[in-house]
């Protein structure tokens, strides 16, 4: 069994960022990434990390990982089935394989929450998405709808509006609460419709969608269908640890990345932070970094 000073469990920027400080520390330390690069690197455009003023989703999350990488940290892109405490130490496990760490700074980020409506599993791949970025293409000409009225919405309905004759955004509220800059990109695009107090009940097709089913019973026809209603945390190996969940599901961390057990720390948006963003799971994984070195040095060494 393999013995590090930190497990990071998560390769996106929150877990890149902790990896690269614990290195620089000296700290052994092994990351583990399922998705490399993380949630980021389907996103399109990052305009908002500070001191980087344009870069792609992809770059971003590859310059990460790989600053982490070139600082000294090892990376295994496995998923990790189980996390244990076993007396002073942190078992985790993949598969039948276990490893040991004296610290983890779990930052597994957050998957896309799903609609739940009639249609929607059956059609996925099959004109239903979760990733404008990775998608758009398969969509040139097409008139597709992007449901959401959040900040994801308002960025996918950009990069759908460069490939699709038409993009309509279904929210169900009559607002949206996208970021000014994006919302006022979407409202200024004569390819994008929003339409308020719309929700779609079932997603209809034969080989592929064909159209939706709206609430009032109208049927409205589509090409594809972008669900951007939010993110859900993977929070669940952490929460079988016994680490402190709030009602989201996110595990609750201090100002200092810390959680309800020793040596046990979150960064990222898995967390229960306000604002899920590059810059503050980066400074959280920081945080969680500089945690775990003054943990080891009080017990360890
Ligand atoms: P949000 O939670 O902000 O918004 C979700 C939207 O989907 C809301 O309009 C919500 O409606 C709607 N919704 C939820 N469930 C359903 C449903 N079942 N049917 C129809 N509509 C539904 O999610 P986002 O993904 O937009 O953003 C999450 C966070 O990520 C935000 O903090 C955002 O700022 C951040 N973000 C950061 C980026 C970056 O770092 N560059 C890029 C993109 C997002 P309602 O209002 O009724 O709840």
């Amino acid at each position: 069994m393999s013995e590090f000073d930190t497990i990071v469990i998560g390769g996106g920027v929150a877990g890149a960022a902790a990896a690269m400080y614990c290195a620089r520390f000296n700290l052994k330390t092994l990351g583990f990434a399922t998705l490399p690069g993380g949630l980021i690197t389907t996103t399109h455009l990052v305009e908002n990390y500070p001191g980087i003023k344009k870069i792609t989703g992809p770059a971003m999350g590859q310059v990460f990982l790989e600053h982490a990488m070139e600082t000294g940290a090892e990376y295994n892109f496995s998923t990790v089935s189980k996390i244990e405490k076993k007396h002073d130490l942190f078992v985790i496990s993949v598969g039948d394989k276990s490893f040991t760490a004296r610290t983890v700074i779990y930052a597994t980020g957050t998957k896309h929450k799903h609609l739940g409506v009639k249609g929607e599993e059956e059609f996925k791949n099959k004109g239903v998405s979760y990733c404008a970025l990775c998608d758009a293409a398969f969509f040139k000409e097409k008139t597709v709808a992007v449901i959401g009225g959040g900040d994801t919405a308002a960025i996918d309905a950009n990069i759908l509006a460069q490939h699709c004759k038409k993009v309509y955004i279904l929210v169900r509220k009559d607002f949206m609460r996208a970021e000014p800059t994006n919302q006022d990109r979407i409202e200024r695009d004569p390819k994008v419709e929003i339409k308020y107090l719309t929700e779609v009940q079932e997603i209809c097709g034969t080989d592929k969608v064909s159209h939706v089913i709206l609430q009032d019973g109208t049927q409205f026809d589509l090409d594809g269908i972008f669900v951007a209603i939010g993110w859900n945390s993977n929070s669940q190996l952490a929460g079988d640890l016994g680490v402190k969940l709030n009602d989201r599901k996110e595990v609750i961390i201090n100002r200092e990345s810390e959680t309800n057990i020793a040596g046990f720390y979150g960064a990222g948006d898995v967390t229960d932070a306000k604002f899920k963003q590059a810059i503050i799971g980066a400074g959280e994984g920081v945080y969680a970094s500089v945690m775990a070195y003054d943990y080891i040095q009080k017990h360890f060494r």
